[in-house]
């Protein structure tokens, strides 16, 4: 009876040194981690260095803005499931803030953005002690992220820690791929037409990466709303600077980017719609511009065409607007 007693208790102790989620490694089909992560280009970035290791399930969908999205009872119960929380952080979810806190006390809740060095983050334009959480817009700075999601994993899983190096080399040499296309196209833009003008100030670290200047009608967050005050400013400033074209983004509404257009208008200056941008969620599952590297392409290959400057078509892949 004793003995028993004792060999069951060694038996947990054993499991419990092993970590609740690892007892499946130890059979010969090991289960995948499962990862929930909140935006999809976290997603993307768990999935690439995770490979079959891991299981992601992302909340935000396509043009879902994260700003303001407040998890559901269904997302709750996915965290709670999940071995494993992945998040942009920066108080880019900031509804998820409580969320995070109490899971955090029984699972790894990992908010990449914030390992990335203090002096790479750029402040909010509207509140100085708060960064701007954009970070994904500049794909170098993104692997700063990418590295994050790798150390989370390995963290969890070190028996796998060289499938996730590799998974991880392999995601940043197309990242590095990106930036350098981004670099290339972006700099064939004339001078006096490098302003990127578009519905909220999601295109900070973009604009500081290959020299742009950027005017956003609302605020870092989208949780603020636009005055007219700023619409009027927005026109003066399109009229003086013969801005040839604005931005729509896909998660925000474009009641504003309307505005500023016939605002314009009535001025004598035709302000072209230039096409839609991704700005803080991906396109479509399942096409190229709902994964991160397709969504950059086309922002950089939109971007660039709109402005006069010179950019093939179909992007770096030639896969803009194909499917898969
Ligand atoms: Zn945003």
């Amino acid at each position: 009876m004793l003995e028993r007693t004792r060999r069951n208790l060694l038996a947990f102790a054993a499991l419990a040194a092993f970590g609740a989620a690892s007892i499946g490694e130890a059979a010969a089909q090991p289960k995948p981690l499962t990862v929930v992560a909140t935006t999809a280009m976290v997603g993307d970035a768990v999935r690439a260095v995770g490979g079959e290791r891991v299981k992601v399930e992302v909340l935000l969908g396509e043009g879902v803005d994260p700003h303001l999205y407040k998890p559901t009872r269904a997302d709750t119960a996915k965290m709670l499931k999940a071995d494993m929380v992945v998040a942009n952080g920066l108080n880019l979810e900031a509804q998820f803030r409580d969320t995070f806190e109490q899971l955090a006390k029984t699972k790894p809740v990992v908010l990449a953005g914030e390992k990335l060095p203090k002096d790479r983050l750029l402040a909010d334009e509207d509140y100085k002690d708060k960064p701007d959480p954009h970070v994904w817009m500049d794909p170098e700075l993104w692997t700063g992220v990418v590295a994050a999601v790798r150390d989370a994993l390995a963290a969890r899983l070190p028996a796998e820690k060289a499938t996730f190096d590799q998974g991880h080399d392999a995601y940043v040499a197309e990242l590095r791929g990106l930036a350098a296309y981004a670099r290339q196209a972006l700099a064939s833009i004339p001078n006096e037409k490098r302003i990127l003008l578009t519905a909220h100030d999601a295109f900070s670290y973009f604009a500081r990466a290959y020299e742009m200047e950027v005017i956003g009608i609302q605020g870092v967050s989208t949780e603020s709303e636009a005055g007219l005050k700023k619409i009027e400013e927005v026109v003066a400033l399109v009229i003086e600077r013969r801005i040839p074209a604005i931005f729509v983004e896909s998660s925000v509404s474009d009641r504003n980017v309307k505005a500023v257009v016939e605002g314009a208008a009535r001025r004598g200056h035709k302000l072209e719609i230039g096409a839609e941008l991704f700005s803080d969620a991906m396109g479509a599952p399942g096409t190229y511009e709902g994964t991160y590297l397709g969504m950059i392409d086309h922002n950089v290959t939109t971007i660039t065409r709109a402005l006069g400057g010179q950019a093939p078509a179909r992007g770096l892949k030639g896969r803009l607007g194909a499917a898969g």
